[in-house]
């Protein structure tokens, strides 16, 4: 089967048509990025504004590229939350008009579980497994039983690792989004230089804290520029992906000892960090426990790990109706208790 999905819970306008859950035939993105640099992040009008023009000629772009039409189409898929309520509207209203002309099931999905299931298009989305979820507005560990049950083990308590990437590299005076800058800098600075504090919080929390590592960078850049001294950037980013890697880390690898489950996948735009990426793999050597990324290319929003997402739900015949509204806040456990239909 099938699924086309639409994603536009951000700044990102994507489109994808996605074989049995896994095979790609088409992903088309079309990123506001470049719009909202000029106002250092994303402006919610001007996102909503921007879906409106692009859904269209991206969904069709997807189909194009997939070399398939809408009538090979079994199911449709699309992101209803989190995100921004006037970006996601546009995409649902984009799917149900899809799901009511061709009489095709309409499968609503959770934005973080799509980044998890991001995995699938790499290695695989077994559970029972862990997920660290690392993306723009969300920080968590995720216990992932089985393809309906989810459970937090530990989340942010104030910024998102993302957001901290972004405000930091801000007050630095980097362009928008500041995470992938950050972190190419981070690969060439002095690892002495600046040590920054790490925010384990109590002992055997899962929680996360960062923004008191953002105060730290930005009273380091303060003082720095007081004393008529400028510190490298490169340090800068090196203390600072030093600090937030380690906690991640490590608190994972506690998330495994703890539950015993001995699979995790690293979820959301963070996880293209090379510094991620390369601590996490040694240490779960290290610990005996399998860790997947997903494709570089499908860390950040992207309409293919919506419509993986919605395979599981396909597959069961669990459907949404046409009163599928946007949530803002939707958690990845409302969207498991939320209510559906058969088709
Ligand atoms: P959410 O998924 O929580 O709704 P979002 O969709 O805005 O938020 P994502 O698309 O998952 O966020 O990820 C974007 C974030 O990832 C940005 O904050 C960006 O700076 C960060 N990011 C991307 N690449 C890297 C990298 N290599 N290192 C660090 N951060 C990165
Ligand atoms: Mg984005
Ligand atoms: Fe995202």
């Amino acid at each position: 089967p099938l699924i086309l999905a639409v994603e536009t819970s951000c700044d990102e306008t994507s489109a994808a048509v996605v074989r049995g859950g896994r095979e790609i035939l088409s992903n088309v993105i079309s990123s506001q990025a470049a719009i909202h640099k000029r106002f250092g992040g994303v402006v919610p009008e001007v996102a909503s504004r921007r879906h409106v023009e692009n859904v269209t000629r991206v969904i069709e772009e997807a189909l194009e590229q997939a070399q398939v039409t809408l009538q090979d189409v079994s199911a449709i898929a699309v992101t209803y939350g989190p995100g921004l309520v006037g970006a996601l509207l546009v995409g649902i209203a984009a799917a149900k008009a899809i799901a009511y002309a061709c009489s095709i099931p309409l499968i609503g999905v959770q934005h973080i579980a799509g980044h998890i299931y991001a995995n699938v298009l790499s290695d695989g989305v077994e559970p029972p497994l862990l997920a660290l979820v690392v993306s723009g507005g969300h920080t968590e560990i995720v216990y992932m039983q089985s393809h309906d049950h989810f459970e937090f083990l530990g989340r942010t308590r104030d910024d998102a690792v993302g957001e901290a990437y972004d405000k930091v590299a801000r007050a630095m005076g980097l362009e928008y989004p500041g995470g992938p800058i950050l972190d190419r800098l981070a690969q060439e600075g002095d690892p002495n230089a600046i040590e920054f504090p790490r925010a384990w919080l109590e002992e055997g929390s899962f929680d996360f804290s960062f923004s008191g590592l953002k105060s730290a960078v930005l009273n380091a850049l303060h003082n720095a520029e007081q004393r008529g001294d400028v510190l490298r950037k490169e340090d800068v980013a090196t203390g600072f992906q030093a600090s937030v890697v380690d906690v991640l880390v490590e608190k994972t690898v506690g998330a495994v000892k703890k539950t015993g489950v001995k699979k995790v996948v690293v979820a959301g735009g963070v996880a293209a960090n090379q510094g991620l990426r390369t601590r996490l793999t040694a240490r779960a050597a290290e610990e005996g426990f399998r860790v997947t990324f997903p494709p570089l290319s499908l860390c950040t929003d992207n309409a293919a790990m919506i419509a993986a997402a919605a395979f599981p739900l396909y597959a069961r015949g669990e459907f949404h109706g046409l009163e599928l509204n946007a949530i803002a806040n939707l958690s990845i456990t409302d969207w498991m208790n939320g209510k559906r239909i058969q088709f």
